[in-house]
């Protein structure tokens, strides 16, 4: 199948990760459309093989064209007619029997501003449950939760990328960011060349690598040992004399109170505890502060290692104060700020497709808010839902109690990116109605009862927000294929036939972000002053922008934080350590992330050939030593073991890991799925899971 494309070249950017790098796509007859780089301040001309490879999928002999209705226990092709009549009548039908919370919608991190937002409006008007939440709720959770508590707003970094560039001390905790976003590596240049690269990581990744290269650190600390760490550290700055006091006098509230925490974490028992060595965490402590206090730039960054686990929000707070302390956040030249993942992860924070928000990044709870985003709606406050179950606490209500009976799934591929997944599949396979939209059949759409297809990236227009709070044009460059519609034409039909007046579900994505826009004015992410027409003039535009005539706000914090008092607040926290710990049967313990040349599930990168062979079959990497006491080389077949589940993988030993970890890539299907084994054990805060920790043993394969 080809996708033809549109005349001329299209500055667009990348379909994947937060980092949104740019590039232009050309016209190339059958072959639909070429990817080149372009220059732009993320990326600076740079793209990973993911980028290079992302119009393969615009053309794919898997792309569904077709909807897919089940009858007689397999998936047969459908008129759109009868598949959203299908869909209605189910969702109608499950409604009459539970009340209006027995439809769920599941969003992603991947939609577009417009379609994040169509998608709560669709819930809370359409549908009216509450029962809506997306998969971002299992990876920046934390952070978001962290950065609200800390600084009273969240916007991923409140600086730009090319802020990092000059910067010549950086810690990065959690995050491989050189497989993960590789463009963003070369921001970090300068910081590793100074030997100012700091890496904090279980595993020796390559962001480690290159830090060592450079004469920087890695903390190859235990896993689910990061808050004591970063109290470790803080400790260190008090008492060897990195403290910024009159920074944390000036800017700060709250510093005695974790004092008192971070007291407690005197360097040797934060060796003992973490694995990571005091003279390490010395000199960590050290160039993060000279390199402040030089005006050579000082940047704390988290990403998911520190974020995904049952106590991300308070390891992440712990995080925020080490900058704190040391005085980085909310000043020009250093700061403190979490790396985004998914696509618009950001910006699909932010539109209400999460459970306990509305649009402009508005508490569901707050009156005025419910007030003002009603008023835009047309509709009564007092028909607004409350706040509904976060994304896995919905997921494991599906089917039974009060839970929904009927779900929808957009931009999400549960079977396979969910905690504990096997039982997430029976959840799904219990519902009158599961409806997934989606340009491929995932594995998540192959277990369906419809499946609506949907138009992807390139054949598309919309915004995305990158993890620096630009807002950025996503433009359509191929005509989309005869059979799939866009998502925004999908609600609209399905509110119609619902009962919904057409004119309240518009499906031109300009029309869309207008009216995101004026029911995100006046709230924390506000984006009244970004139109089409100023991105695509080429204007810079990060939020808040509170009208059109206002510059945007790269740079957050400069004068005040976004706190009531305007001051930075200290939270006290303690270690609680992991959910689960290793014992005899499960020794092991084992951490789940991402590998170059794949993204998120899979589902799309799977799907080319350049990026499987490069990424080779689902592994466990382990340490040599380790293998030999499974009774496992290097190569062999193995199983993986856990609490809730079983993962078959070829077994990857490399000496650089600990002696007492795993690490299992989470882009596989089938019995090759990590999240088998991962502990829905939810942060009491943010409600993320523990993705980083679950205890498992390692078992040849011949013994299944
Ligand atoms: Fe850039 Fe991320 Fe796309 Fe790679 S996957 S090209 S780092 S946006």
């Amino acid at each position: 199948m080809t996708a033809p494309a549109v005349a001329g070249r299209i500055d667009t950017h990348c379909p994947y990760c937060g980092l949104q790098c740019a590039m232009t796509l050309t016209p190339a007859g059958a072959a639909g459309v070429t990817v080149t780089a372009r220059q732009f301040p993320t990326n600076r001309g740079g793209l990973c093989q993911k980028g290079w490879t992302s119009a393969e999928l615009l053309r794919h002999p898997d792309r569904l064209t077709t909807p897919l209705v089940r009858a007689g226990g397999r998936l047969r092709p459908a008129s759109w007619d009868d598949a959203l009549d299908r869909v209605a009548d189910g969702f109608r039908a499950a409604q009459a029997a539970g009340g209006r919370d027995a439809v769920g919608i599941f969003g992603g991190g991947g939609l577009t501003n417009e379609k994040a937002y169509m998608l709560g409006k669709f819930a809370r008007v359409a549908l009216g449950t509450s029962n809506i939440d997306y998969n971002g709720r299992f990876c920046m959770s934390s952070a978001a939760a962290a950065g609200i508590r800390a600084f009273g707003l969240d916007r991923g970094l409140p600086f730009p990328v090319s802020d990092l560039t000059s910067a010549k001390a950086i810690l990065l905790v959690g995050g491989n960011v050189a497989e993960t976003m590789p463009p963003l590596v070369g921001h970090l240049t300068a910081a590793a060349d100074a030997g100012g690269l700091i890496v904090a990581d279980p595993r020796r990744t390559a962001t480690a690598d290159r830090a060592l290269a450079g004469g920087g650190l890695h903390l190859q600390l235990a896993p689910g040992t990061d808050l004591p760490l970063a109290l470790g550290m803080v400790h260190l700055a008090v008492t060897e004399g990195h403290l910024d006091r009159e920074y944390i006098e000036a800017r700060t509230s709250g510093f005695d109170d974790a004092w008192l925490a971070a007291a407690q974490w005197w360097p040797e028992r934060t060796e003992r505890v973490t694995g990571v060595p005091v003279a390490a965490l010395r000199r960590a402590v050290e160039i993060l502060s000279r390199s402040r206090r030089a005006d050579t730039g000082a940047y704390v960054l988290t990403a998911r290692g520190a974020e995904q686990h049952a106590t991300g929000t308070d390891t992440v707070s712990a995080w925020i104060a080490l900058a704190l302390a040391l005085g980085l956040p909310g000043r020009r030249g250093s700061g403190y700020g979490p790396v985004t993942g998914q696509g618009n992860g950001q910006g699909g924070r932010e539109h209400g497709q999460k459970a306990d928000q509305l649009p402009g990044y508005r508490k569901i709870t707050d009156p005025v808010a419910r007030e003002h985003v009603a008023h835009v709606w047309g509709i009564d406050p007092a028909d607004l839902p409350g706040p509904g179950r976060s994304a896995y606490e919905l997921l494991d209500a599906l089917g039974r109690g009060d839970g929904p009976r009927a779900l929808m799934v957009h931009g999400a591929n549960l079977a396979v990116s969910a905690p504990r997944a096997g039982h997430v599949v029976d959840r799904l396979l219990s519902l009158d109605l599961l409806v997934v939209c989606d340009f491929l059949l995932s594995e998540t759409a192959a277990m369906a009862d419809v499946v609506l297809p949907v138009l992807q990236w390139a054949e598309e227009e919309g915004t995305m927000t990158s993890l620096e709070g630009r807002v950025l044009r996503r433009r359509r460059a191929t005509t989309p294929p005869d059979g799939a519609r866009g998502e925004l034409e999908v609600l609209r039909d399905l509110a119609v036939r619902l009962g919904q007046p057409e004119h309240r579900f518009p499906v031109e994505p300009r029309v869309v972000f207008d009216e995101l826009r004026a029911a995100s004015a006046g709230g924390v992410a506000d984006y009244a002053g970004v139109t089409y027409d100023r991105l695509d003039a080429g204007e810079t535009l990060h939020w808040p922008c509170p009208d059109v005539d206002h510059p945007g706000t790269p740079r957050l914090f400069l004068d005040r934080f976004g706190t009531d008092d305007g001051r930075a607040r200290f939270t006290v926290v303690e270690h609680r350590g992991p959910a689960e710990e290793p014992d005899a049967d499960f020794p092991l313990v084992a951490t789940t992330g991402r590998v170059l040349a794949h993204y998120q599930s899979g589902a799309q990168t799977r799907r080319v050939g350049e990026l499987t062979t490069a990424a080779g079959p689902m592994f466990v990497q382990l340490h040599s030593d380790t293998a030999v006491r499974a009774g496992v080389c290097d190569g062999d077949d193995a199983v993986v073991v856990g609490r809730r589940g079983r993962v078959s993988v070829a077994v990857r030993c490399d000496d650089s890991m600990r002696l007492d970890t795993v690490f299992l890539p989470f882009h596989f299907a089938g019995d090759a799925r990590a999240n088998l084994l991962t502990n829905p054990a939810l942060d009491p805060t943010s409600r993320m899971p523990e993705f980083k920790v679950c205890a498992v043993r390692i078992e040849p394969a011949r013994a299944v």
